[in-house]
């Protein structure tokens, strides 16, 4: 349930309207707009039919949000969310900001040298895993805190903003140090406790659609984080998995569309692990923006041959610096910009 408050509503109207909804067991979020103030009631708001909202003082009209998904939806909040950051750098406006770098934190002389080399062709954030979900527990799973403590120097040194993924509970004191934004890996997109401890902090937490989510399913994850309070998120379309084989998962484009009429947060489109293929990154990065992403996510690597992981769909800084220029012409093309 959303409650609408009028632009001349006082501070005990609002309170008024809070306590009542409190009252019912329900929680409230409350988002102030430049003119008025909206209210959200969390939790089953059948709860909310017996209690007359639109007849409180203040209260300019009251809507029922119809999707189950409610504090991450349109209906809820109309403008774009958009997260910025110290440094000036904003996810979610005309500028589409590009995140890459390798997808393991290797050593600290590499993630420096693609973190030049990524800067230099207009990347404003690194990414790079320090704890990877590996398949398989036989392959290089990360290097863990080392791995967070290169990401720490390689920000310093670069002045990027830093993302890495978060697999375990306890590794969140140690995320909260050393990332700017909290990754939420594809196969923990469901992994509830993980959602509610990440809602918990206040930090942008980029979430990762499942290997096999529907979009109602990223969404309801997404609400999750929300419902704990952290409404900075970024949604990351990253592929589902369908019959084809000739690459490793399905760029589920449509997704970037129907997304942004549902929800009000970012969106980002993910071509590396979309596609598994490095041949393939720059034409579905191209494709991303031009549906209307609000950021990239790109693996890089200095030597793709050597990856530890996913280095199959890793582009060398060359063929990085060629999407760059590609999405910059696409991104112009649809009334955006890529630094
Ligand atoms: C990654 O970004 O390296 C990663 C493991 O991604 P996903 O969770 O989408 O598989
Ligand atoms: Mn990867």
């Amino acid at each position: 349930m959303i409650i609408v408050m009028k632009p001349e509503a006082t501070p005990q109207d609002l309170e008024r309207v809070s306590d009542a909804i409190k009252a019912k067991g329900l929680g409230v979020n409350v988002s102030r707009g430049k003119e008025r103030t909206v209210l959200g009631a969390i939790g089953d708001e059948r709860v909310l039919l017996e209690v007359p909202l639109g007849a409180f003082p203040g209260v300019e009209s009251v809507h029922k949000i119809l999707q189950p998904f409610k504090l991450v939806s349109r209906e809820f909040r109309k403008q774009d969310t958009l997260i910025t950051f110290p440094n000036g750098v904003t996810i979610g406006g005309p500028e589409i900001q590009v995140m890459a770098g390798p997808c393991a934190v290797e050593s600290e002389e590499q993630l420096l040298y693609v973190a030049e080399r990524v800067k230099k062709a207009g990347a404003k954030i690194l990414r790079g895993g320090a704890f990877k979900p590996r398949t398989s527990p036989y392959t290089f799973q990360g290097l863990g805190e080392e791995g967070l403590e290169h990401l720490a120097k390689a920000r310093e040194k670069t002045g990027l903003l830093v993302i890495t993924e978060l697999m375990d509970p306890r590794d969140l004191p140690a995320m909260m140090k050393y990332t700017d934004i909290i990754q939420i890996g594809a196969r923990n997109m469901q992994n509830f406790r993980l959602l509610f401890d990440v809602g918990e902090v206040s930090k942008p937490v980029l979430l990762k659609r499942g290997l096999s989510a529907t979009i109602k399913e990223f969404l309801m994850a997404a609400e999750y984080i929300a419902s704990r309070g952290n409404q900075e998120i970024i949604l990351c379309e990253r592929g589902i998995r369908t019959f084809e084989t000739m690459t490793r998962n399905t760029l589920d484009l449509n997704a970037v569309p129907v997304l942004k009429s549902l929800t009000h947060l970012p969106v980002l489109v993910d071509p590396s692990h979309g596609t598994g293929r490095w041949d393939l990154v720059i034409p579905m990065a191209r494709a991303g923006v031009a549906a209307g992403c609000d950021a990239l996510m790109v693996e890089v690597h200095n030597n793709p041959e050597q990856a530890f992981s996913d280095g199959e769909e890793s582009l060398i800084p060359d063929k990085f610096d060629q999407l760059m220029a590609e999405v910059r012409k696409v991104a112009s093309a649809v009334g955006r910009s890529v630094a």
